[in-house]
């Protein structure tokens, strides 16, 4: 790392502190402080992962920057400031918004994510830092410091959506979920992850982007070896809805520790809309499952989907296997 980028961690450090304190012991704090009590968050989780609030003001850690002699240019490059060309003056990114620190896997804070109280307003509900030479969102995985250790042991990961869901994943007792920042997940998510662990469970939000984002998560991994778990919510909630309807114990239990494995998912995901009367859907599904299945599976799986197909479209199973050894030939 570079003096400056030190400089920017330095700085980060010290916003975290900052916020915190703002949030947790002081009268301006205390809307964002009920507010997150509303949603379930623990003094330890606020505590653990320093949750702050930063003021409805322009220049709250601006001043407190300079005075601390941080460069202003440097801070406005790692996104915690921003640059006024008019004036040459500068002002606070972060106003009127929950912080939540993102940290690098050993744990150094290197960026915010800042969420509005009133989703109903017409910002956006999240504001995250932009990319910075400290920050670069397409390969931080939110939490994976503090999931290390818990991943390492296991040899498993939760993926989430949300950093939310990740938080409230941890007060349910899930110590190994983490989340990519806004972003779809990437090659070098995926890479991180593959040095970590075995066997990833995706929980994504129960709403169809999640469903269509579980599914692109899922053959990006599985095409690296991965074991390939996807853990489906229901009534289009997210894991934080869900914790709150219905409680840890059914997270784990109903949701977490009963997810599709990669086919049955991959199924599952063909299977929508389609309608077996139709003879197009039918093949189209056939073939799907099919491509799925080529390369991917045992024999002992192929034989378990490939009569589960033959059930669910009425084709005889010797026909499909027929049709899956004319697959495999197209294959190699
Ligand atoms: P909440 O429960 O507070 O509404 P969420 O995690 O359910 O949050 P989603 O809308 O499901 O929010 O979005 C998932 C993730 O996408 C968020 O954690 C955040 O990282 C990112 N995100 C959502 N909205 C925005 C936004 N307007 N700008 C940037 N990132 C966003
Ligand atoms: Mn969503
Ligand atoms: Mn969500
Ligand atoms: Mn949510």
């Amino acid at each position: 790392l570079s003096p400056t980028e030190l400089k920017m961690l330095d700085a980060h450090e010290f916003a975290t502190e900052f916020y915190h304190h703002l949030l947790v012991n002081t009268e301006d704090g205390e809307q964002a402080l009920q507010y997150l009590m509303e949603r379930g968050f623990t003094r330890e989780l606020i505590d653990t992962h320093k949750i702050g609030w930063a003021l409805p003001k322009w220049d709250a850690l601006a001043t407190l920057l300079e005075r601390k002699g941080f460069m202003l240019e440097d801070m406005a490059t790692c996104g915690l400031i921003i640059h006024k060309e008019i004036d040459d003056s500068y002002f606070d990114r972060f106003r009127g918004r929950i912080m939540f620190p993102i940290r690098d896997e050993n744990g150094k804070v290197i960026a915010f994510s800042g969420r509005i109280l009133n989703s109903d307003a017409d910002e956006a509900k999240y504001l995250n830092s932009p990319e910075s030479p400290i920050f670069h969102k397409s390969q931080v995985l939110y939490n994976l410091d503090k999931a290390r250790a818990s991943i390492r042991k296991t040899r498993k990961a939760v993926l989430m959506e949300g950093f939310i869901d990740v938080l409230a994943a941890n007060r349910a007792g899930v110590h190994n979920a983490v989340a990519t920042m806004g972003t779809s997940l990437t090659p070098q998510h995926v890479q991180k992850l593959k040095r970590l662990v075995e066997q990833i469970t995706i929980c994504y939000d129960g709403d169809n982007a999640g469903f269509e984002a579980a599914k692109r998560a899922a053959e990006m991994l599985q095409a690296e070896r991965l074991k390939i778990e996807v853990a489906v919510l229901p009534d289009k909630l997210d894991p934080d809805d869900y914790i709150h309807r219905y409680g840890a114990e059914s997270f784990t239990n109903q949701i977490l520790e009963k997810p599709f494995a990669y086919i049955a998912f991959m199924m599952m995901h063909a299977r929508r809309g389609k309608n077996f009367q139709f003879e197009n859907d039918t093949f189209q599904y056939i073939h799907e499952v099919l491509g799925h299945l080529v390369g991917k599976t045992s024999p002992i799986e192929r034989d378990l989907y490939i009569n589960q197909l033959a059930k669910e479209t009425n084709i005889t199973k010797e026909a499909i296997e027929a049709e899956y050894r004319k697959f495999e030939g197209e294959q190699v």
